[in-house]
Formats: C-alpha cells, sequence, structure tokens
C-alpha cells in the first residue's frame, strides 16, 4: 500500500492546483510573516496554501492567476446575492457617497430593523453588532438578563461563533454510557469557568435535554441551537424535534434561541417560519449584511426592551460599527432582492445540487452523499442518517484526507466551495452552473477512485 500522503492521486492533484496558482504562492509565502499561517482566518486556510482570490461577479470568483470558480462557498453563506449584485452595490455605493457611519442613530438602521422584524416571526425589535459571533453573545446575555438564570443548554457540536461560551464542544464529544455529553473545549485558551454554565445535548435528542432540564430545574437561562446544525453536517431537525424543543422551554420556564444567522436563507424568514416554531429569541448575521461585517439579536419586545437607554435598568450594548450605516443599506437592499421568488429559486437549484451528489457518488463506485436544506449541502462521505453531529464526525473519520483532496480537486475543475464539504447556492446561479458543479464533482470523484481503492477501500460502494 502506498502511503497516502506520497500517494500519486495526491501529488498529482497538488501539482496541478500549484501550477494553476503561482501567484497564489508567492502571496502565501510574502503573507506567513506577518499573519500567522499567512491567514487571518482558520476556516479560509487549507492545504498547500490557499488561492489568493482577487474579485468576483455574480456566482463567479477570480483568482490572482486569472482562474475562474463558480462560488459555491458565499463567504461561509453570507453571499446569498454572490458577488456586485447590481441593487446591492447601488445601496453600498450611494451610502459611500454619504459616509459609511456616523456614530448616530440613523434612518437607514430603524428601516433595516423593520423589514427584519416583517420578515422573522420571532423578532419584535432587534439590535445590532458586527459579526454572528456578536449576535450569539448578545443573544445569551439577553436570556441571562431577562429570567436572572446562569446555564445554557447547547448542542453537542453546535457552532454559533468564537466567543468563550459557545466555544464548549464545538467538536462533539462522547457521552459516557447512558448519559450525556460532557462540556470541553476544543482547544486551550478559553476560560474553564465557562464550562460551569454550559450544558450539552445531542441534537435531535428531546430527551437529553428534558434530562438536563429536570437536573438543573429553576437554572437554565435558555436552551440555543441552530434549527439545523450549519458548521457539522447540516443536520436536519428530525419531525418534532423543534416544536419539542419549544415545549420544553416553556414546560421547563427557559428559553428558546435559535441562531438563525446560516438557516436564515432557508426562506423569507428562516427555518422558524417554515418550520412554525418561534423561538423566544434569534441570533443572526451573514446575509443581513449584504456582504458587510454583520451579526443581530432579537426576541419579544420584553425581552429586548431592556436593551433601551429609556429603561430604568438599562442594558449595556454598545459597539463602534453596531448598525454602520454602508452595512444596514447593502444589507437592506439584499434583504429586499431576496424576496419568495429568489428563495425558491436557489433552494430549487440547492435541492439539484443535493440529489445530484450521491448519483455522482454511485457512478464512481465510492460511498457517499449529501444532507442539507434549501440553498445549503454538506457532502458526506457515508450512507445512513445523520441526526447529531457525531454522525458527521464518524463520516469524516472514515474520510480521512479525502474531503481535502476533494476541495482541492473541485477547485482544479473551477469550483469553490468549503474545505469541509459544504457547498452554497446564490441567486445568480442557473441550472448550467449546478450540472457544472455536478459534472466536477463526478470528475473530481473520478480522479480520486485509484486513492479510494489504494488508501480507503472501505469507502468503495457495494
Ligand atoms: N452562528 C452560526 C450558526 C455560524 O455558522 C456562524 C459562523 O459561521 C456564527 C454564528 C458566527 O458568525 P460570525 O462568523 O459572523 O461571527
Amino acid at each position: 500500500m502506498t502511503d497516502a500522503q506520497d500517494h500519486p492521486v495526491v501529488k498529482d492533484i497538488v501539482s496541478r492546483f500549484e501550477s494553476r496558482t503561482p501567484k497564489s504562492k508567492v502571496n502565501d509565502q510574502a503573507a506567513q510573516n506577518r499573519l500567522p499561517g499567512g491567514d487571518t482566518r482558520t476556516a479560509t486556510y487549507y492545504l498547500p496554501y490557499p488561492a489568493y482570490m482577487d474579485h468576483g461577479r455574480g456566482c463567479k470568483l477570480y483568482d490572482v492567476d486569472g482562474n475562474e470558480y463558480l462560488d459555491m462557498l458565499n463567504n461561509y453563506t453570507s453571499l446569498i446575492h454572490g458577488h456586485c449584485h447590481p441593487s446591492v452595490t447601488k445601496a453600498a455605493r450611494d451610502q459611500l457617497e454619504k459616509g459609511t457611519v456616523f456614530g448616530s442613530a440613523t434612518e437607514i438602521q430603524y428601516k433595516h430593523a423593520e423589514h427584519l422584524c416583517d420578515r422573522v416571526p420571532s423578532l419584535d425589535m432587534v439590535r445590532y453588532g458586527n459579526s454572528g459571533t456578536e449576535g450569539t453573545l448578545f443573544a445569551m446575555r439577553a436570556a441571562r438578563a431577562f429570567t436572572g438564570k446562569e446555564l445554557f443548554i447547547k448542542m453537542d457540536g453546535g457552532y454559533h461563533g468564537s466567543h468563550d461560551y459557545i466555544e464548549v464542544n464545538v467538536f462533539p464529544g462522547s457521552a459516557p454510557a447512558g448519559g450525556v455529553p460532557i462540556p470541553r473545549h476544543t482547544e486551550p485558551g478559553a476560560p474553564q469557568s465557562v464550562l460551569n454554565d454550559m450544558l450539552v445535548a445531542p441534537f435531535n435528542n428531546l430527551n437529553a435535554v428534558e434530562d438536563l432540564l429536570k437536573e438543573n430545574q429553576g437554572k437554565v437561562a435558555a436552551i440555543m441551537t441552530e434549527p439545523m446544525m450549519g458548521a457539522l453536517g447540516m443536520v436536519r431537525p428530525q419531525p418534532g424535534f423543534l416544536q419539542g424543543l419549544r415545549d420544553l422551554a416553556d414546560k421547563y420556564d427557559t428559553l428558546l434561541i435559535f441562531d438563525e444567522v446560516i438557516t436564515f436563507r432557508i426562506s423569507t424568514g428562516g427555518i422558524q417560519k417554515v418550520e412554525g416554531v418561534t423561538p423566544d429569541i434569534t441570533a443572526l448575521g451573514k446575509i443581513i449584511g449584504g456582504g458587510m461585517p454583520v451579526g443581530a439579536f432579537g426576541g419579544r419586545r420584553e425581552i429586548m426592551e431592556p436593551f433601551s437607554p429609556r429603561h430604568p435598568q438599562t442594558l449595556f450594548h454598545s459597539g463602534t460599527f453596531n448598525g454602520s450605516d454602508i452595512t444596514m443599506a447593502a444589507g437592506l437592499a439584499a434583504m429586499e432582492a431576496f424576496d419568495q421568488a429568489a428563495v425558491d429559486h436557489v433552494n430549487a437549484l440547492g435541492e439539484k445540487f443535493r440529489q445530484g451528489v450521491p448519483a455522482a457518488f454511485a457512478k464512481a463506485g465510492i460511498t457517499g452523499m449529501a444532507t442539507g436544506l434549501g440553498s445549503l449541502a454538506q457532502v458526506h462521505w457515508k450512507l445512513g442518517t445523520i441526526a447529531k453531529a457525531m454522525d458527521t464526525v464518524e463520516g469524516l473519520f472514515l474520510a480521512g484526507e479525502l474531503p481535502r483532496l476533494l476541495h482541492l480537486e473541485m477547485m482544479n475543475r473551477g469550483v469553490y466551495s468549503a474545505f469541509r464539504g459544504m457547498f452554497v447556492v446564490s441567486t445568480p446561479m442557473t441550472e448550467a452552473d449546478i450540472d457544472f458543479a455536478l459534472d466536477a464533482l463526478a470528475g473530481a470523484l473520478d480522479t480520486l477512485t485509484p486513492y479510494v481503492k489504494d488508501i480507503a477501500p472501505h469507502l468503495l460502494a457495494g
């Protein structure tokens, strides 16, 4: 058997990538001097070095070497209209002419808020920040302030940004027999004390959530979850799970927080709108900024009203760029252009892509499939039910280096995606773009077949 790194398929994929991207390689070497690893965002780094992107138009991205890619990353789901959408660009440009941020209340802020609240069932009021991380941080702050309780239940493997409280069990943990996963940090750096406040349950497991609520009666401020787990596998809620969480929150007098930072794009008002389950607080980000940095949290009036400086016990929430006018202008234009017809369009293309994935794997004789909803898809190197983050991780263990190699080979074939196997659709895409992506996938899997035979024969189908 050939050693995995020296396998001819690996060498071939990497050398074709390197010969397409010489200017990126030069950039990478220069960048390493001042940016650890040459990058400033863990999620955008990949071996042998990232392609340096230069500009984008519609659903296409172009790197510094002039290679064109179908952009199925969408800056990790945030660019619902791809790049340079005319009305978003116009709104941003018009605002740029007037100024980007004024350190003041402005009209565009409440216009954006009105639009958001009209769309999302749980929102009576919102507040803005500059990232989804701030959105979830302040969603938690709001829950604690409102309930006077300290603890949170989050899902094992759930990703909600990079603040200390929520970087617990981002990589799912093993559970003692019959028990729930033990809260732990994936990496050093976050305070251990945070672990005292976080409880962890597997997604789609109402019994585990209820056990935690029973054991910690009167102490849990909120159950916090994405309505579909994004980062670790596009894990869909099983029928009744979200309503079950709502019922448990009511039964045990705690709040329900939905993180719809990614899933807002599933409908005109997030998954909560399609599922008919209304959380008390919602965290948002990504597409609501029209490609500018953004985050938001909002919910019932009585929960949000204390953030008013007019409130007798006002809750402090500030930030130099909160509600910056350029973000609000671009974001409002992006949301206005993301109407029901646009939602239907991207969701249909997403469905077409998800349907095509198992066919491409089957044609190559390799085990694999896709999960997801609407315009979001995740490739798994396994078959069967994906009900919790650990199911995704099991697939990753089976796949070893294959997701990374597939990502690079897809780039060689002109498709840019997340190296963890996430593929995202934007409104400028057409059926022809999805066909192109599926052809690239079939071709990439074909290229990988000798590697699978030698290094991962357990993934050969049949
Ligand atoms: N919540 C979810 C579900 C996310 O996927 C992310 C980021 O990917 C965040 C929160 C954090 O958003 P940001 O990266 O803007 O801080």
